[in-house]
């Protein structure tokens, strides 16, 4: 559904619920336990039986390091990597993904990956007085690489200005317009989220890039979105994705950064030191969660995360006991209204978070209450504290429709 145009939620979860109860069957752990309701798939996701079985077939036939060896397993485990590398750009709509100049870059998850451009890259070229813009409320994976950078830089006599992103103060978007006065020449990079891991709501990263302008590079902490909805480097215009495959269906440990590498915005992407041992069974964990991602259909994923999130949201935001964190609607019918997608955030006016946890874990729901790696927040202030609902393709109407009747009779 094209950015703008009002979904109907409700219609939404009546065409694809035949579609989402197949899913479903697919995820062992779930079809074993139905009970507790699963509702923190935004920290990680389950795993499909095809990545189940990816893992095991690899170790059961092919075991062996990568590019290091002449027989037939090492073969299998170097040509493993190379196609999953090629697989990953594929998913991510690389335009050209024959042409040598983009890359892909396996890392432990978002938090390396993150890291890697900033120590990697963004420190081997900035020069005295260069400007980078950051996030300063997002995830503190995408912040803190940024401050290292800064830090790294000033010790070789490189003063680089760190400028915190604006944020509008409602629905925890980009403030787009406050934006294009702290871009100025010296801007030599950006860092952004594409959906935000406290607020649900995409960060309209398209509006980033008309007001940096085509030249400024862009990376993109893409966590929360990879895995959970299509995301289109040719559409977003971005330099650098990075994600997490244990959020994407796959196996712990197991990431990638995608550079464009485009020269007219900036160096390659070379990431330094010896590189050692792949994560190998990772690697074959994740070609199998993008092949079943790709045929379970990445937009009715994400269709259902935020036909889900809806209404939860709907229901939550006319119970007074509750504050929901970030855009008090679900759906983007236009601006300044953010889509949420699959994340919804909230605190009790009177029950602090951490107990909320515990009360929703005894009626049967497993969800996140802390302050959530939020940058900017104290994790020790219980104010800070909220409770985290996050949905995937295996969660249903019938467990959102619970949870809201408990958080209901809790109002
Ligand atoms: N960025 C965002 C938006 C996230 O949600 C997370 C995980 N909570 C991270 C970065 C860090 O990911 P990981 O722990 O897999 O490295």
């Amino acid at each position: 559904m094209p950015h703008g145009e009002p979904a109907l939620p409700d219609d939404e979860l009546r065409e694809l619920t035949a579609w989402q109860q197949d899913i479903r069957e697919q995820f062992p752990i779930i079809t074993a336990h139905p009970e507790p309701a699963y509702l923190d798939s935004a920290a990680t996701a389950q795993k499909p039986r095809a990545v189940l079985d990816a893992v095991q077939t690899y170790l059961t036939t092919s075991n062996a390091n990568a590019g290091r060896g002449a027989y037939p397993w090492a073969n299998r485990t170097t040509a493993l990597v190379e196609r999953t590398r090629r697989r990953v750009k594929e998913f991510l709509g690389d335009p050209d993904p024959e042409s040598g100049r983009s890359a892909v870059h396996f890392v432990s998850g978002t938090t390396e990956g993150l890291r890697t451009v900033a120590r990697d890259w963004l420190t081997t070229h900035l020069t005295d007085g260069d400007e980078i813009l950051v996030p300063h409320a997002d995830h503190r994976a995408n912040l803190l690489p940024w401050l290292e950078a800064e830090r790294l830089l000033a010790e070789r006599g490189v003063g680089v200005r760190v400028r915190g992103l604006p944020y509008q103060a409602d629905s925890g978007d980009y403030d787009h317009r406050a934006l294009a006065g702290a871009v100025g020449p010296r801007t030599r990079f950006v860092a952004v989220t594409h959906v935000h891991h406290v607020y649900g709501g995409d960060m309209n990263v398209h509006r980033i890039r008309a007001a940096v302008g085509p030249t400024v590079p862009i990376c993109l902490d893409a966590a929360q979105s990879v895995g959970h909805l299509p995301v289109s480097v040719a559409a977003l215009d971005v330099d650098f994705v990075v994600f997490s495959g244990h959020k994407a269906l796959a196996l712990p440990g197991t990431g990638a950064v995608w550079a464009r590498n485009d020269p007219a915005r900036g160096p390659e992407l070379r990431p330094g030191g010896w590189q050692g041992t792949p994560n190998t069974v990772g690697i074959a964990s994740l070609e199998a969660a993008l092949d079943w991602l790709d045929a379970a259909g990445t937009d009715r994923i994400g269709r259902w995360g935020t036909a889900l999130a809806a209404r939860l949201t709907d229901g939550l935001r006319h119970l007074p006991s509750y504050e929901i964190l970030g855009c008090q609607a679900s759906l983007a019918a236009g601006s300044p209204l953010q889509r949420r997608h699959g994340i919804v955030t909230f605190r009790h006016r009177d029950i602090p978070s951490d107990d909320l946890g515990f009360i929703l874990f005894s009626h049967g729901f497993m969800v996140r209450a802390d302050s959530l790696c939020q940058a900017g927040t104290d994790e020790t202030d219980p104010k800070h504290g909220s409770v985290r609902v996050s949905v995937h393709a295996y969660t249903t109407v019938e467990e959102v429709d619970r949870l809201q009747s408990v958080l209901t009779t809790l109002a």
